[in-house]
C-alpha cells in the first residue's frame, strides 16, 4: 500500500495571516474569539489545500498559535508556578511564551527561554520541568483539531512531539536532575491522549521524536523500547507512525524498526542511505514513510529518483510519501513570487509544490510512471536546464577559488604584533568603548524605506535622509563619547538581505516568509548560483560616516558564514564551497574598506555556532571549512587593521579552538543576561586575542545602570587582563528606542571610565 502524506505545514498563512492576528490580539486590537477564528480558517485553507494538492492523509495539530513544544507543556500540564495564577488560558499561554509586563500590585513574569529547534532557524519555547513535576492531560488540542479536519471530510493523522523529545528539550534548573526521570509520570498522560485520539477515530498517529537525528547517551536511546512498547499497547487500534527528521538515525535504526509501531518516518534527504537499511531490516506490514521531498529548502525534487526509490520500497513494503520533515521550515507558495527570473523559479518548490510533488510521486508508484510521464518529464527537463545554466556558474569565480592557498587565511602577523601597529594606529584608551552596529531603526527610518519602495522617496532624496541619520548618530556618540565609533546601519532592512541584494547568484521573494518564532517570520534569501560582488557594498556608508568625524567608524560586514546560514543554499554543490564564494565577496568588502581608509572592520557572524551539525562526529569538518571561510574573509586586512568580529548567545566551551582560530584582533560577545558566566570558557583557553563581553543586555527596554555595568566589568577583569577587555552592549540596537539607548550608552562609557580609573590607581 502506498499513500501520499505530510508531516506537518506552515502556520502563519500565505499573507502571514497568523502574524498579524497575533500582533492585533496582543495589541488589544482585537478579541481572543476573532483570533481564534482566523486560525481555525487558516487551518481549514491549509487542510483543503493539501487534500486538493492529492495527499491521501493530512497532518493535524501541527498548526499552533506560537510554538509545538510549548503547546506540548501546556497540553501535559508542565506549566511552572509563577503562571500558575494566571486564570485565562490564552493569557497564560502567551505569557509563557512572552513573559509578562509588570503592572500596578503585579511584578512582571519571565517568559520561558526561547532556542533553536535542532539545526534550523525556527525557535522553540523550552520547557522547565522541575524534580516532582507532576503530569496530566490539560488540554484536548489534538483530539480538537483532529475533529477540525475530520468534520471537514479530511482524513487526518494528528501530529505529537514525542514524550522523550520532549523531556529531552527542556530544561532543569535543579543539580542531578535529569528530566528524562520524568518520563515514567509523563508516559500515562500520552497513553491517555493515544486513547482518546483512537475513540475520536484516528487511524494513525504521528509522534515526532526528532532527537533521534542527535547523538544519544544510551539511558534515551533504552528509553525508546520502554516507551514505545507502553504507548503502543495503550490503544492498540491506533497506529503509531514515529518520525524522526534532520538526519540519519545512524546505528539506532534497527532497533527502532523492531519497536512495536506500525511505522516509522526516515529523512531520505538529509540521509539517504538509510532506505538499503531499513529495506534489509524492516518486517512486513511495517510502514517505511518516505522523506524524499525536502522540506528544508527550496529546490524540486528529482522526481525520476525519487520515484524510482519509493517504488523500489514499495516492493518490499507499505510505503508513505513525505517531506523530509515539516514544512514548517519551507516558504508556502511559489506561485505568488511573479517576480523571481523565472529561469530560477522553474527550480523551485515551495511547500504547497511540495505537497503536489509527494501526490505525484504516490501516484506514479501506485499506477506506475506512464500515468504521471509528463508531469515526470517535465521535471526532468527543467532539472536538466538548471544543471546546465549559466546563471549557476561563474568561471571567474571557479578560476579564483581554485587558486585560494593557505597564505590567503593568515594575517601577516600574529596578533601580539598586530596589537602594537593598531594601537599606535588608534589611539585608544584602556576600555575602548563601542557599540555592535545598528542603531534604533525607528518608525522614520521605516517609513522612509517604505516610501522609496512605493516610489513616494526618489533615490536621491532617501539617499540624503540616511545621510542625515548617519551624520546625526555619529554627532551624538562623539558627544557620548564613544572610542570607535559606527555608522549605524541604517540603509540596512537586514543584515543578510542587504548583502544578498549586492551578490550575484542570488535571488529574492516577495513572500517566501518562514516563521522563525510565535509572530517572528524571516524571509531568507535564496543563493542559487556562484557568488560575486558586483562592487562595493558598504564603503560609501562608511566612508561618509568617517567623513564627519576624527575617531575611527568601524566598517560592519556580515560574515560568510551567517550570510550562508541564513539563506536557503543551493544543493548542487557542497555548502562548503557556496561559503568559500561569499568568503571571496567579503574578502574583497574587506580589501575596499581598508583601501579607503578605514581601521576598524567588523565582520559579524552570529551564525556561526548555529551552523554546527546535529551530530558531534561532523562537528569538525563544519568548523574547519567555517573557520576557513571566515580567515579567507579576513586575511586580506594589514597588520594596522582591526579585525572584530560578533557572536550573539553561544555556548563557547566546546568551540572555543575554532573562536581562537578566527584569529579576529577583537570578539565582541553576548553576556550581560549571564553575569559573564561565558568569559570562563575564554579564561580556561587562555583566549589571547582581544574580547567585549556584553554589558548591557539590548534584549529588554531596561536601562541598566553606571554602577550595573561597572560590576560586570569588574567580573570581566577578575577573570582576563584588563588589556584585553572592550566594553559594548550584547547585540546591535535596531530594536531599541532611542529613548532607552541614549541614557544606557551614556552610563556604559562611565562605566568604562570608573573601570579605567581603578586600573589607573592599580598602576596599570
Ligand atoms: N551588526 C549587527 C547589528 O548591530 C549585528 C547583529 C547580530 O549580531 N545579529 O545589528
Ligand atoms: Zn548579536
Amino acid at each position: 500500500m502506498t499513500s501520499a502524506t505530510n508531516l506537518g505545514f506552515p502556520r502563519v498563512g500565505r499573507n502571514r495571516e497568523l502574524k498579524r492576528a497575533l500582533e492585533r490580539f496582543w495589541a488589544g486590537r482585537e478579541t481572543a474569539d476573532q483570533l481564534l477564528a482566523t486560525a481555525r480558517q487558516l487551518r481549514r485553507e491549509h487542510w483543503e489545500t493539501q487534500r486538493e494538492a492529492g495527499l491521501d492523509v493530512v497532518p493535524c495539530n501541527g498548526f499552533s498559535l506560537y510554538d509545538h513544544v510549548l503547546d506540548t507543556a501546556v497540553m501535559v500540564g508542565a506549566v511552572p508556578d509563577r503562571f500558575a495564577t494566571i486564570s485565562n488560558d490564552l493569557e497564560r499561554y502567551f505569557t509563557m511564551a512572552r513573559g509578562g509586563r509588570a503592572l500596578i500590585g503585579r511584578p512582571g513574569v519571565a517568559a520561558l527561554e526561547m532556542t533553536k529547534w535542532f539545526d534550523t532557524n525556527y525557535h522553540y519555547i523550552v520547557p522547565e520541568f522541575h524534580r516532582d513535576q507532576g503530569f496530566r492531560l490539560a488540554s484536548s488540542k489534538p483530539i480538537d483539531e483532529f475533529r477540525e479536519a475530520t468534520d471537514l471530510g479530511c482524513r487526518a493523522r494528528p501530529v505529537l512531539v514525542g514524550p522523550i523529545t520532549f523531556l529531552r528539550l527542556g530544561k532543569t534548573e535543579e543539580p542531578d536532575h535529569d528530566p528524562l526521570d520524568l518520563l515514567s509520570r509523563l508516559v500515562p498522560v500520552y497513553e491517555e491522549l493515544l486513547r482518546r485520539l483512537a475513540a475520536a477515530g484516528a487511524e494513525w498517529v504521528q509522534i515526532d521524536e526528532p532527537i533521534l537525528a542527535t547523538d544519544l547517551d544510551d539511558r534515551t536511546l533504552t528509553a525508546f523500547d520502554r516507551v514505545y512498547e507502553r504507548l503502543a499497547a495503550a490503544a492498540p487500534s491506533l497506529k503509531i507512525l514515529l518520525a524522526a527528521y534532520f538526519g540519519t538515525l545512524g546505528p539506532a535504526l534497527p532497533r527502532l524498526l523492531k519497536l512495536p509501531v506500525a511505522g516509522l518516518h526516515l529523512d531520505l534527504v538529509r540521509a539517504p542511505e538509510q532506505l538499503d537499511a531499513a529495506l534489509k531490516e524492516v518486517r512486513p506490514g511495517f510502514a517505511l514513510s518516505l522523506g524524499l521531498v525536502d522540506g528544508r529548502n527550496v529546490w524540486r525534487t528529482d522526481l525520476t529518483a525519487a520515484v524510482d526509490r519509493a517504488s523500489r520500497a514499495a516492493r518490499t513494503t507499505d510505503v508513505m510519501i513525505a517531506p523530509s520533515c515539516s514544512l514548517l521550515h519551507a516558504p508556502i507558495d511559489l506561485d505568488a513570487e511573479t517576480k523571481l527570473d523565472p529561469a530560477v523559479r522553474e527550480w523551485l518548490a515551495f511547500a504547497e509544490q511540495k505537497i503536489e510533488e509527494v501526490a505525484l510521486i504516490a501516484w506514479a508508484v501506485k499506477e506506475g510512471p506512464a500515468a504521471v510521464e509528463d508531469r515526470i518529464a517535465e521535471n526532468r527537463a527543467a532539472l536538466k536546464r538548471r544543471a546546465e545554466s549559466p546563471l549557476t556558474r561563474d568561471p571567474a569565480v571557479r578560476e579564483r577559488l581554485a587558486k585560494v592557498d593557505a597564505g590567503m587565511l593568515d594575517r601577516p602577523s600574529p596578533h601580539a604584533e598586530r596589537r602594537k601597529a593598531q594601537r599606535a594606529r588608534l589611539s585608544l584608551p584602556a576600555f575602548p568603548t563601542t557599540t555592535i552596529g545598528s542603531f534604533p531603526q525607528t518608525d522614520e527610518v521605516r517609513k522612509a524605506r517604505a516610501a522609496r519602495k512605493s516610489g513616494d522617496l526618489s533615490e536621491t532624496e532617501y539617499e540624503a535622509f540616511l545621510k542625515r541619520q548617519t551624520a546625526e548618530a555619529i554627532r551624538w556618540q562623539e558627544e557620548a563619547g564613544l572610542d570607535v565609533l559606527v555608522h549605524g546601519e541604517f540603509e540596512r532592512n537586514d543584515m543578510v538581505e542587504y548583502f544578498g541584494e549586492r551578490l550575484e547568484g542570488f535571488a529574492f521573494t516577495a513572500d517566501g516568509w518562514v516563521q522563525s518564532y510565535g509572530s517572528r517570520c524571516v524571509k531568507p534569501p535564496i543563493i542559487f548560483g556562484d557568488v560575486a560582488r558586483r562592487g562595493p557594498m558598504t564603503v560609501e556608508w562608511t566612508r561618509h560616516a568617517q567623513s564627519l568625524t576624527s575617531r575611527p567608524v568601524k566598517g560592519m560586514l556580515t560574515g560568510p558564514v551567517t550570510i550562508l546560514e541564513w539563506s536557503f543554499v543551493r544543493d548542487d554543490q557542497p555548502r562548503a564551497e557556496t561559503c568559500r564564494q561569499i568568503a571571496l565577496a567579503v574578502r574583497d568588502e574587506v580589501a575596499d574598506l581598508q583601501a579607503a581608509d578605514v581601521a576598524v572592520i567588523q565582520i559579524d557572524e552570529p551564525a556561526l555556532r548555529e551552523g554546527l551539525p546535529l551530530r558531534k562526529s561532523q562537528w569538525a569538518e563544519y568548523l574547519t571549512w567555517a573557520v576557513d571561510a571566515f580567515r579567507l574573509a579576513a586575511g586580506v586586512a594589514r597588520d594596522d587593521t582591526q579585525i572584530h568580529t560578533h557572536m550573539c548567545y553561544c555556548e563557547f566551551n566546546d568551540v572555543m579552538e575554532s573562536i581562537a582560530a578566527l584569529d579576529a584582533d577583537v570578539i565582541s560577545i553576548e553576556s550581560a543576561r549571564s553575569g559573564m558566566e561565558l568569559l570562563g570558557a575564554f579564561r580556561e583557553f587562555e583566549y589571547p586575542n582581544e574580547i567585549g563581553p556584553g554589558v548591557y543586555d539590548i534584549h529588554s527596554p531596561r536601562v541598566p545602570t553606571r554602577e550595573e555595568m561597572d560590576g560586570l566589568l569588574q567580573k570581566a577583569t577578575a577573570v582576563l587582563s584588563p588589556e584585553q577587555l572592550w566594553v559594548n552592549p550584547d547585540c546591535g540596537l535596531k530594536t531599541r528606542r532611542w529613548e532607552e539607548v541614549k541614557p544606557a550608552v551614556a552610563a556604559m562609557v562611565a562605566a568604562a571610565k570608573s573601570a579605567r580609573q581603578r586600573l589607573e590607581k592599580k598602576g596599570g
